[in-house]
């Protein structure tokens, strides 16, 4: 685990006048001191660092944390964090509005009532938008081992299979592989189905001359890839043959639109221009593409209004879909980097439509 990551959001800490900030998102603790338990909560000062964390996860901290000083806590993790608080003589204590509940900054204004507390907004998130080189080689691998996973499992798709089967296969598949966890309830989504972006897989059969959006994410060492694609079990319609075109080509323009310097805006419409050029503009009522790293889903979202400049090292999906209510739907959806040589793929296997 980098220092970098902690020198980072001190610089940002500074900037905002905070003497202190709490974290409590599992996927930015995680991404600054190396946890990967599911219980904590961080405090950070510029020149200390706590992980607040309960008996159960002392061995596994002290084996994944640097950073950071462990500091257990029977039962009460907001009473522990007050008293670090006021140990450590904190004044203005930033918090991470997005991930705080209600409750919970209840709790934290009751412990340090002479605090001032201050809500900040995706802080850490915005630093995780830029992967270091240990990040990438990490999202890499769980793209490797999803692509094999996906090709395998497309060798034994057949009619008949019901479409809780086929996520099933690829579920297994993907741990053998070495994947820690499935990204998402995987998608599989047959025939009419296919027409719902995020249809889960369902009880229903695989039937002949059927479309189905396959979209699956693995995680590896916390690392997520995501990849879809659309198959045909048999021949497809005359319409499925129309639109698969139209969609494979929306994603080559978003692929080439895509490097440093370019809005993620500006890779958006590049997808959707195609879409909406062949009249399909409204069956396409998703993004292009998000983020991928510690969460499936993170900055920068690429979609209509997203203003911010793609840079090196951001790792996000295109995957620009057409769906027709009643009839069914394309997805094609690949995990990209931005590296010193341009744009890279990092998960593969064949775009054109497969037709088993
Ligand atoms: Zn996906
Ligand atoms: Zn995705």
């Amino acid at each position: 685990m980098s220092s970098k990551r902690l020198g980072r959001i001190r610089q940002e800490m500074a900037r905002l006048g905070l003497d202190g900030l709490l974290v409590s998102s599992l996927q930015d603790i995680r991404y600054l001191s190396g946890f990967s338990g599911s219980t904590a909560l961080a405090l950070i000062t510029q020149s200390r660092a706590a992980l607040i964390l309960d008996f159960r996860y002392l061995t596994q901290a002290a084996r994944e944390v640097s950073h950071f000083e462990i500091v257990t806590t029977p039962t009460k993790p907001w009473d522990a964090v007050a008293n670090l608080a006021q140990d450590w003589k904190i004044q203005r204590l930033g918090f991470e509005a997005e991930d705080l509940s209600f409750f919970q900054h209840e709790k934290l204004k009751e412990g340090l009532p002479d605090v001032t507390l201050v809500a900040t907004s995706e802080l850490i998130k915005d630093l995780r938008m830029v992967k270091d080189s240990e990040e990438v080689t990490l999202i890499q691998k769980s793209a490797e081992i999803l692509s094999i996973t996906l090709e395998e499992v497309l060798s034994e798709i057949k009619p008949g299979l019901r479409e809780r089967e086929v996520a099933a296969l690829l579920e297994y598949r993907m741990k053998i592989h070495g994947a820690d966890r499935e990204g998402f309830d995987t998608i599989v989504a047959s025939g009419e189905r296919s027409a719902m972006p995020h249809g889960i897989a369902s009880d229903k059969e695989l039937i002949k001359g059927e479309l189905v959006i396959i979209d699956c994410g693995c995680g590896y060492q916390g690392y997520n890839a995501d990849i879809t694609r659309t198959i045909a079990l048999g021949k497809p319609s005359a319409r499925a043959l129309e639109i698969y075109p139209v969609v494979l080509r929306a994603q080559e323009q978003a692929l080439a639109t895509a490097r440093v310097g370019v809005r993620a805006a500006t890779v958006d419409k590049a997808a959707r221009q195609v879409i909406e050029g062949e009249g399909y503009g409204e069956f396409f009522g998703h993004n292009t593409g998000h983020g991928v790293g510690l969460s499936v889903h993170e900055k920068p979202t690429l979609s209509r209004d997203s203003e911010i400049p793609l840079e090196e090292g951001m790792t996000f999906t295109i995957e620009p879909g057409i769906y027709l209510p009643g009839v069914g739907g394309i997805r094609i959806e690949d995990t990209v980097t931005l590296g010193l040589r341009g744009l890279e793929v990092l998960t593969s296997a064949p775009r054109e439509l497969l037709i088993l």
